[in-house]
């Protein structure tokens, strides 16, 4: 059976390049980067050609870039080191209502501490208004959260006015660039922020590798027990991966303009079929503002865990949301907030395509789309 991977959002398969850059540093060249020897000290390079790779590619310095395991950890860094640098000028906080688990969870935990969030709602169309968002400041906010493109809907946010209203306040700003890097144009420059976080297995680098961009250098340390990372981040360098997530970047450099041209007429193409041919289907998120690889729909009277169950039955692999939602029966937070029922965010699938997605896998996709969605709408 043929098998079609449309979930590029939840994991990018690692390009075989990236794979061979990282390759060595598995096996002859795997010495550990804070030895003194010429094979630690080649793994060091290695490692600083990485970051100076990403640094040109957001506009930063390379002294700002700190290698992670992900965004996740990148999310928490920012907000806890944050919290506690800031805690006596004041304790409130911005997040957009349609943030990663990431970054809800430790600001749930702060809030438990005593600090006030204030969850800015996004219109229905899926992007969160950044005049809500300055309404919003008082003088005692200290950090305002904003997700670059929604990893579930992918609607882009007001990211660059949203920094430059933190900037003149002398608010601190973290952008979760997740979804967007390697995909859309981010910098540092267009859109000032404090902190900035990645994951390399979004772009099509492996998994288990991230990085967070820091404006200070001289940020708190948030591992501690080793001085890697110039004492920020503690703990034997994951060279190899990070090796890949430099070579990804480099891909991506190479070609996301055109990429994201071709995958955005794949996109369109979807879009219309589906309002077109299926009846009672809905396209959540803006039409035009949002990751030239995203499409998420609604299809009235279906359960979407069904229905990717039987596109996987095709052999085809998509999600409903987030991977990282799977598995609870509640309705996104996303989609809530975009103002769906439950029934009907209940009943969504998201389509996620990338670099070797071709329009032959787009036809078959949408062939056996159709054909299960009338299936489960007739066993209803
Ligand atoms: N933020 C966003 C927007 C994401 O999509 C993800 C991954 N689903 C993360 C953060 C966390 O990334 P990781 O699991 O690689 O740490």
């Amino acid at each position: 059976m043929r098998r079609l991977y449309l979930d590029y959002a939840a994991s990018t398969p690692c390009d075989l390049r990236v794979l061979e850059a990282m390759h060595p540093f598995f096996s002859e060249q795997n010495a550990n980067a804070s030895s003194p020897h010429s094979q630690g000290r080649r793994a060091r390079k290695a490692i600083e050609e990485a970051r100076e790779t990403l640094a040109a590619f957001i506009a930063a310095q390379p002294a700002e870039i700190v290698f992670t395991s992900g965004a996740t950890e990148g999310n928490n860094h920012a907000i806890f080191t944050t919290a506690k640098a800031l805690k006596a000028r004041g304790k409130h906080i911005i997040a957009s209502g349609i943030e990663h688990p990431s970054v809800l969870e430790p600001l749930r935990q702060l809030q438990a501490d005593g600090f006030e969030v204030c969850f800015i709602r996004p219109k229905p169309d899926g992007i969160v208004p950044y005049e809500d968002i300055r309404s919003a400041m008082r003088p005692d906010t200290i950090l305002v959260c904003l997700i670059h493109a929604n990893n579930e809907i992918g609607t882009l946010q007001p990211v660059n006015q949203t920094g430059s209203l933190c900037r003149e306040r002398n608010i601190k700003l973290l952008v979760d660039a997740t979804q967007a890097l390697g995909h859309v144009p981010v910098n540092v420059k267009d859109m000032p922020c404090d902190f900035l976080s990645l994951s390399a297995h979004k772009f099509y680098g492996p998994q288990g590798v991230g990085a967070l961009y820091v404006r200070q250098t001289d940020c708190p340390a948030f591992i501690l027990g080793g001085d890697q990372e110039r004492g920020r981040r503690g703990g034997t360098h994951n060279t190899a991966g990070i090796v890949g997530l430099g070579e990804a970047v480099k891909l991506c450099q190479a070609s996301m303009t055109e990429e994201a041209q071709r995958q955005a007429v794949l996109r369109d193409r979807i879009i219309d079929f589906v309002l077109k041919e299926i009846p009672m289907s809905m396209l959540n998120g803006h039409r035009e503002k949002r990751l030239p690889h995203n499409v998420h729909f609604s299809f009235k009277g279906i359960s979407g865990e069904e229905l990717v169950s039987a596109l996987d039955l095709s052999g085809v692999s998509v999600s409903m949301g987030s991977a990282c939602t799977w598995g609870r029966l509640e309705p996104s937070h996303v989609l809530k907030a975009i103002g769906l029922d439950d029934p009907t965010a209940l009943g969504s699938l998201r389509i996620t395509m990338g670099r070797w997605t071709v329009p032959e896998d787009i036809a078959y996709f949408l062939e056996q789309l159709k054909l299960k969605v009338n299936e489960l709408r007739k066993t209803r």
